[in-house]
């Protein structure tokens, strides 16, 4: 018999599917990427995953970490614990920390 344990991970080898990572709902039942509904709710490992930190820099993943902990301590401050919310948050604040790395980049070679 197969185990009936309940997988809470990520396939990190398998892409999130980009049409709900933008905020829609998939209804392609052809579509092989994972989708939030598929994926446990409220694993703070799984969090840490999606936020991704093995992509940056070492010289910035302090900031990059207190950054992120603030917006999730915001998140539950406010209330929101449901996943598909906080991984956007997350996702959202990846996006907007990426960008603000690439300005202070091009200001620098600017100058
Ligand atoms: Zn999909």
């Amino acid at each position: 018999m197969q185990g009936l344990k309940y997988s809470t991970k990520i396939d990190p080898y398998k892409e999130l599917c980009r049409f709900e990572l933008n905020g829609g709902i998939c209804n392609d039942t052809s579509c092989k990427s994972q989708h939030f509904r598929n994926i446990a709710v409220g694993d703070d490992e799984l969090l840490v995953d999606l936020a991704d930190i093995e992509n940056v820099p070492e010289y910035h993943r302090d900031t990059y970490r207190d950054g992120l902990y603030e917006v999730i301590q915001d998140m539950r401050k406010n209330g929101i614990r449901d996943f598909t919310t906080v991984a956007r948050g997350i996702l959202k604040f990846r996006r907007m920390w990426e960008e603000k790395q690439n300005d202070k980049d091009a200001t620098m070679t600017d100058v």
